[in-house]
């Protein structure tokens, strides 16, 4: 579904990914796991196409998108923090997407109402951002992105500014929204326990290369490199 090929990233003449092969299956949701600045953000964007790869190819779905632009690629992204227009209610940043493509107000009205149900907001759909909290405004941030319908869900980081038990809950929001909907979603964590808990399948990168890729289970018992050992037994 997605296949990505000897993704090369420098910037000068710093590889910061090396090599990179990543097939995505559909449907399945998949983390890019590894330690701050061994490339996770940079192959996500080179995916979305926010960045150039040096060399390389991305298929989806067959179709070669390696130079197509970030627009036309129908991928969704939801980023750490700050990802809702602040002078906009969540009613308003949840229907931005569908304005664009300009559907119709009735439809859209429908559509926001159904997915603000889906991500438990309904009740805070005339708040600005900055009068709901921080969980409120990732799954708000998560509505947004995911009701376009892009065939691909990124998601970078979207928990790390939410606090240990909320973030246990969204994890399972997103999981079960993620399956519900059958989306097929690329999740970037620096924790190995939410990498755990979420994943069909989880890639490990180190220095900007894929170190092991694994399911959890697998990964947890079989680590194939002293980094992976190291890495994957701090879970607890
Ligand atoms: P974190 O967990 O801290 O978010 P990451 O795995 O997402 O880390 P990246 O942001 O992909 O890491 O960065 C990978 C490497 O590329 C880092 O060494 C970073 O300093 C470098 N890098 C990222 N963006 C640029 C840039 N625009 N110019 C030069 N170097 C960059
Ligand atoms: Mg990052």
């Amino acid at each position: 579904y997605i296949e990505m090929k000897q993704i090369v990233k420098k910037y000068g003449t710093t590889s910061v990914l090396k090599q990179i092969n990543l097939d995505i299956e559909k449907g399945q949701l998949v983390t890019l796991l590894g330690p701050s600045g061994c490339g996770k953000s940079t192959l996500l964007r080179c995916l979305s196409g926010l960045e150039e790869v040096t060399s390389g190819k991305i298929f989806l779905d067959g179709q070669d998108i390696t130079e197509l632009e970030p627009r036309k690629r129908e991928i969704g992204m939801v980023f750490q923090q700050y990802s809702l227009f602040p002078n906009m209610t969540v009613v308003q940043n949840v229907a931005f997407g569908l304005k664009l493509k300009k559907k119709s107000e009735g439809e859209i009205r429908e559509k926001v109402k159904n997915i603000l149900e889906i991500v438990g907001l309904s009740q805070q759909a005339d708040r600005y951002p900055t009068q709901i909290s921080g969980g409120q405004q990732q799954r708000a941030a998560l509505a947004r992105a995911i009701i376009t319908e892009p065939k691909v869900l990124l998601l970078d980081e979207p928990l790390s500014a939410i606090d240990a038990l909320l973030r246990r809950s969204l994890q399972n929001e997103i999981r079960r929204i993620q399956q519900e909907l059958n989306i097929t979603a690329v999740f970037v964590t620096h924790d190995q326990s939410e990498a755990m808990v979420m994943s069909d399948m989880i890639h490990l990168l180190y220095q900007g290369q894929i170190e092991q890729s694994a399911p959890p289970a697998e990964m947890y018992l079989h680590p194939k490199t002293r980094f992976a050992a190291s890495f994957i037994g701090n879970y607890n």
